[in-house]
C-alpha cells in the first residue's frame, strides 16, 4: 500500500489544513463582494485564495514543504495587510488569525520576524486608526498575540523533537529501535540510486546471554545489554547508526565502508566488548555477522545476509565475526517428512 504523503510531515498537514481554512474562510466573503458589486475586493480575495492554494499545491504534488510555508504565510500576511488597507479597522482583524497561523506554517524566528514586520507597517502606515489610542492597544494586543505565539511555538518544538526521539529509541539501552531501522534501511537502500558508494550493515548478537540471565537475574541482563551499547557507541563513528533489533540482538549500520573496513569496525567493536567484560562470569562475547549492500539488494535482502553471517559466526564457535558474500544465504536444515524446513538455530543454543 502505497504511503500516505502526510503520514509523516505534520507540516504538509498544517499547510493543507490553512489552505482549507483559508477557502472555508475567504470564499463566503468573495462572493459576498461580488452580490454587493464590490469587484475589486472579490479580486483581492480570490487573488489571495489563489496563492494560497498554488503553495498548497506545489506542497502536496512533493514540493518542498519549507518553501511552501513560506510562499503561503508570504501571501496571507500581504493579504491581510491589503485587507487592512482597503478595510480599516475591521480588516485588521485578519491579522490575528494570520500571524499565529503564521507560526505553524514556518519556523519561528521567521514567522516572529513577519509579524513584527507586519505590525510595524500597519502602524507607520496608520490609516487603519481613527486615534493614537486606537493604534497603541492594537499594538499592544498584536504583540502580546505573538509573543503566546512564540512561547507556544517553542514549547510545542520542543515537545515534538523529545516525542520523536522517543519513538525512535529503545528506552532501555538508547539504541535506536527497530521502527527507526527500518527506515534507515529503507533509506539506505534507496540512497544507493543517488550516491553510489558503499554502505555496510551488521548483526551483533549476544553469546549465550540467557545464561547471563539465569545466573544473575533478569536486572543484571538489562544492564549488559545498556553497557554493550555504550561500548558500541564508543567505537562507531558520529554517521554510523546503533538500532537495537529485538532482544539481545542489535542491528549495526556503517555507510561508506568496503568489506575490508566493515571487517574492521566489526571486530574492533567485538574485541572491545570481549575485553570490557572479561572478568565477568560467564564473560560476555558477541558473535558478529556483516555484509556490503550489493546493487539488488532491498533491505530485507541485505539483513538477511549479514543474519546468516551472524549464524555462521554462532556455528564456527561464537565471539567472532564473518562477513558474507553476495550469494550467503542462512543454512536450512533438513525438515523431517511433512514439516517445512527451518533454519538451523537448533544448532546453536
Ligand atoms: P546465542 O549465543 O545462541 O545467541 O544464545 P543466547 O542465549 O544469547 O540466545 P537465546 O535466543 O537462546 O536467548 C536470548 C535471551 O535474551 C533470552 C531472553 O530472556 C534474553 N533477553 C531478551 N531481551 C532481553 C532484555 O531486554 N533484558 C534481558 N535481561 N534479557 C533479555
Ligand atoms: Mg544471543
Ligand atoms: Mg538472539
Amino acid at each position: 500500500m502505497a504511503a500516505s504523503p502526510t503520514r509523516d510531515n505534520f507540516q504538509l498537514v498544517v499547510i493543507l489544513l490553512f489552505g482549507l481554512i483559508a477557502v472555508l474562510a475567504i470564499v463566503p466573503f468573495a462572493v459576498y463582494r461580488v452580490m454587493s458589486g464590490d469587484l475589486l475586493a472579490a479580486v483581492v480575495d480570490m487573488g489571495i485564495l489563489a496563492c494560497i492554494i498554488g503553495g498548497v499545491l506545489y506542497a502536496w504534488r512533493g514540493g518542498n514543504v519549507a518553501y511552501a510555508g513560506l510562499a503561503v504565510m508570504l501571501t496571507s500576511t500581504t493579504g491581510g495587510l491589503v485587507v487592512a488597507k482597503m478595510f480599516g479597522l475591521a480588516g485588521l482583524f485578519w491579522m490575528g488569525p494570520i500571524l499565529l497561523a503564521n507560526f505553524l506554517l514556518v519556523q519561528r524566528r521567521w514567522a516572529l520576524a513577519i509579524a513584527v514586520a507586519a505590525i510595524a507597517i500597519i502602524l507607520i502606515e496608520g490609516s487603519a486608526f481613527a486615534s493614537a489610542l486606537e493604534a497603541w492597544m492594537f499594538a499592544a494586543t498584536a504583540s502580546v498575540t505573538i509573543l503566546f505565539a512564540a512561547v507556544f511555538a517553542s514549547r510545542t518544538e520542543s515537545q515534538r523533537i523529545r516525542l520523536e526521539a522517543l519513538a525512535a529509541h529503545d528506552t532501555l539501552t538508547g539504541a535506536k529501535n527497530r521502527l527507526a531501522m527500518e527506515a534507515a534501511l529503507r533509506g539506505a537502500v534507496a540512497g544507493r540510486r543517488e550516491v553510489d558508494e558503499p554502505c555496510g550493515l551488521a548483526i551483533l548478537d549476544l553469546d549465550h546471554f540467557k545464561r547471563i540471565n539465569d545466573r544473575h537475574g533478569h536486572e543484571a541482563g538489562d544492564r549488559v545489554l545498556s553497557r554493550f551499547v555504550a561500548i558500541v557507541m564508543s567505537r562507531i563513528r558520529r554517521g554510523d547508526s546503533l538500532f537495537r533489533y529485538g532482544g539481545e540482538e542489535f542491528v549495526l549500520l556503517v555507510p561508506g565502508v568496503d568489506a575490508g573496513a566493515l571487517q574492521r569496525v566489526a571486530e574492533n567493536v567485538r574485541s572491545a566488548v570481549e575485553q570490557e567484560f572479561s572478568s565477568e562470569h560467564p564473560p560476555v562475547t558477541v558473535s558478529i555477522g556483516a555484509t556490503i549492500r550489493e546493487p539488488d539488494d532491498d533491505w530485507q535482502s541485505w539483513l538477511g545476509r549479514a543474519d546468516a553471517a551472524m549464524y555462521r559466526a554462532k556455528r564456527e564457535g561464537r565471539n567472532r565475526v564473518c562477513i558474507a558474500g553476495p550469494g550467503e544465504q542462512r543454512p536450512v536444515k533438513a525438515a523431517p517428512s511433512g514439516k517445512a524446513p527451518a533454519p538451523e538455530d537448533a544448532a546453536l543454543s
